[in-house]
């Protein structure tokens, strides 16, 4: 099936139209006719070569929404006229203690990334900043009605890259949660801490975003380029999600939890950040990652978006807009996330 698409044709060039070939859809299989798209700071990291040589020509998008077209004979858990999304990966090995235990995106032979990667079968993946996909079913997630579905699409990454730790450390009612930062991952990460019923501070650099994180659900804001933040907050958090892929400070922020808290980066850094053992041991402390989340945790939190009636604050776009928008993200110009319409790649 050929589909019309958007790909970098080369590390660091201007996305432009292409057509792709999809597989047959296989017994497993569904195919899907793309709705939204949404765009996230790996798309463009990954096409800019930031994370090493691409199989280019590549269409990116990892942040899918659309409704289902056909399925293969052997699916159940899917039917034609759903409205499903797909995340960062779509295949791993299945077999492995951590596929077996609900934590694909740890495949010890590696997931297989929606884009970019290459699949089980040895093609080469490509994403959805595109018309139509063909996914194997067991990747494929429901997208309840309850939500929006351009604000659904970041979910399927920002979210569930925000969720996974929150819930892993226990974010909840009588806690308290930072979130530092307050971009694509930041937002996502206060509007479910929120709906988790924690407490919420965000610590950004500057106080500039205040009133949208506050309207977010946060409870207290702070810049973190004003000194006495450090001193009037320390000893406070139960959990900080550390959202910025930039270098930070990390023994100052460590030094903002309480006996036995833990700060977990999703954010990605290029350089390696450096750590004073004292800022854990002295208070039990730890420092922790997260990546994404498994397929039945990606489910759990749509499902618990669905009914607290909350998705991504988005700017959808026309295909066509696509490399200004990159522009902008790499600007920080963006509340919060991009999303692609399709329809517009017809
Ligand atoms: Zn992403
Ligand atoms: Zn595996």
């Amino acid at each position: 099936m050929r589909v019309n698409a958007y790909a970098a044709p080369a590390a660091g060039q201007p996305l432009a139209p292409i057509v792709i070939e999809r597989r047959e859809v296989g017994a497993n299989d569904v195919l899907i006719e793309i709705q939204y798209a949404g765009i996230c700071h790996s798309d463009i990291h990954t096409v800019n070569g930031d994370w090493g040589p691409q199989p280019f020509p590549v269409v990116p998008g990892h942040e899918i929404v659309g409704v289902v077209t056909e399925i293969g004979a052997d699916v159940t858990r899917h039917s034609v006229g759903d409205r499903v999304g797909v995340g960062c990966m779509v295949n791993s090995c299945g077999e492995c203690t951590n596929c077996r235990g609900g934590d694909e995106q740890y495949c010890q032979k590696g997931m297989v990334g929606t884009y970019a990667a290459t699949d089980r079968d040895g093609t080469t993946t490509q994403g959805g900043y595109s018309t139509h996909v063909v996914v194997d079913a067991d990747y494929v997630l429901s997208v309840p009605d309850g939500i929006d579905g351009a604000a659904a699409a970041p979910l399927l990454c920002a979210g569930i890259t925000t969720y996974a730790p929150l819930r892993r450390w226990g974010a909840g009612p009588g806690k308290k949660v930072a979130v530092v930062g307050l971009g694509g991952l930041g937002h996502m990460a206060v509007k479910l801490a929120h709906a988790m019923g924690a407490e919420v501070t965000v610590l950004s650099q500057s106080l500039k975003k205040q009133e949208d994180g506050l309207r977010l659900g946060a409870d207290d804001y702070y810049a973190t380029s004003d000194p006495s933040t450090f001193e009037h907050l320390a000893s406070r958090f139960d959990l900080i999600i550390n959202t910025v892929s930039a270098r930070i400070d990390l023994d100052a922020y460590l030094g903002l939890l309480a006996v036995d808290g833990t700060l977990v980066n999703v954010g990605a850094p290029p350089e390696p950040l450096s750590v004073n053992v004292f800022s854990l041991i002295g208070g039990r402390r730890s420092f922790a990652g997260s990546m994404i989340g498994g397929i039945a945790l990606t489910q759990e939190m749509l499902d618990f978006c669905a009914e607290h009636e909350l998705g991504a604050e988005v700017e959808v776009i026309a295909a066509d807009q696509v490399n200004e928008a990159y522009e902008r993200v790499l600007a920080s110009d963006v509340r919060y996330r991009f999303v692609i319409d399709t329809s517009t790649l017809v």
